[in-house]
């Protein structure tokens, strides 16, 4: 059992200084960190800390911050023979943080837009038995891996971020679509940053009705909920002190796919994808924040 992540790699430079310039105006900062960053990157490390043999299909550049990450794909033990390199740059995210938590980012997309599915990726993997997307990489590539996953039988989870419209046909071939407040609201064509869980599950019912089987709408600190065809559960979110909550999602998305890669029941995997963000939250940065399986279940067990 595996699980295949289709996805963007960035290198994120990241400077840290007393505020952030104004236009025009130059300021001496702190420090610049390197992380190796991108949702298909977090996803596929979240995956893999959580407990699942994962495999990343995604493009960096020929350059010696492809090397950089991939060095990182091989240490994090993912599987990278489907990591293509492009004479693009690998891509970049420059996040400039101030004192005060204030950021901006540019993200530079370089070599992730040089994406392509090929149908080797499925005659190589039979094994693997789910298959998670998100939107940094081409759609048009995204749709393809999405539905031929599907028709390989491989259980198929798009998480829509960053958010774009997306076709029936991805929709229809989507069995879990996880999205969160403002991605879900977007999809079902309003504009809200913050949802009930009344109006949540509303947005679930409406996203139902376009295709997605399977709807999860996360609620950052408020829990998540989930509906299907049959069932509707609310998962409530850990109380933990959080600091950060960069990549709570991109975490929950990982832990998720290792859960249903597992075969473990939805509420159980809901549950584990629910301490992962969690955990998260509560520590700074992305890659780093990401928790191990023992981790995941100790905080499972912390409250049972
Ligand atoms: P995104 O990062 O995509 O906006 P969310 O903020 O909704 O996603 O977080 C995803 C999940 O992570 C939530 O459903 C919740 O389970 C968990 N989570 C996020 N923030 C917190 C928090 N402050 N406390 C506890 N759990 C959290």
């Amino acid at each position: 059992m595996a699980v295949l992540v289709f996805g963007s790699l960035n290198l994120d430079l990241v400077t840290y200084a007393n505020k952030l310039p104004t236009m025009g105006q130059t300021v001496i900062g702190e420090k610049l960190l390197r992380f190796p960053g991108g949702k298909g990157f977090n996803q596929a490390i979240a995956a893999k800390r959580s407990g699942a043999e994962v495999v990343m299909i995604g493009c960096l550049g020929g350059d010696s911050d492809g090397d950089f990450l991939f060095d990182i794909l091989k240490s994090e033990k993912i599987e990278a023979k489907f990591i293509t390199r492009s004479s693009v740059q690998t891509g970049i995210a420059v996040i400039d943080v101030a004192q005060s938590g204030e950021n901006r980012i540019v993200i530079i997309p370089g070599a992730n837009n040089e994406l392509v599915f090929s149908d080797e990726i499925l005659s190589n993997n039979p094994g693997a038995n789910v298959a998670l997307a998100q939107l940094e990489v081409p759609l048009v590539e995204v749709e393809k891996f999405i539905i031929k996953c599907k028709a390989a039988g491989k259980i198929t989870i798009l998480n829509p971020a960053p958010i774009q419209i997306l076709s029936e046909q991805l929709l229809k071939n989507t069995d879990y679509l996880i999205a969160n407040e403002t991605e879900g609201s977007f999809l079902a064509g309003q504009q809200a940053e913050q949802l009930s869980k009344d109006e949540a599950i509303a947005i679930a019912k409406q996203l139902q009705k376009t295709g997605a089987s399977k709807v999860i709408i996360t609620l950052g600190a408020n829990g998540s909920i989930y509906l299907d065809q049959s069932k509707q559960i609310y998962t409530p979110a850990f109380k933990v002190n959080a600091v950060d909550t960069t990549a709570a999602g991109d975490s929950f998305c990982g832990a998720f796919a290792t859960a249903i890669s597992e075969g473990i029941d939805i509420e159980a995997a809901l549950k584990f994808a629910s301490a992962a963000g969690a955990i998260t939250a509560t520590r700074a940065g992305a890659v780093p924040s990401l928790p191990s399986k023992q981790e995941i279940l100790s905080m499972i067990a912390s409250v049972e």
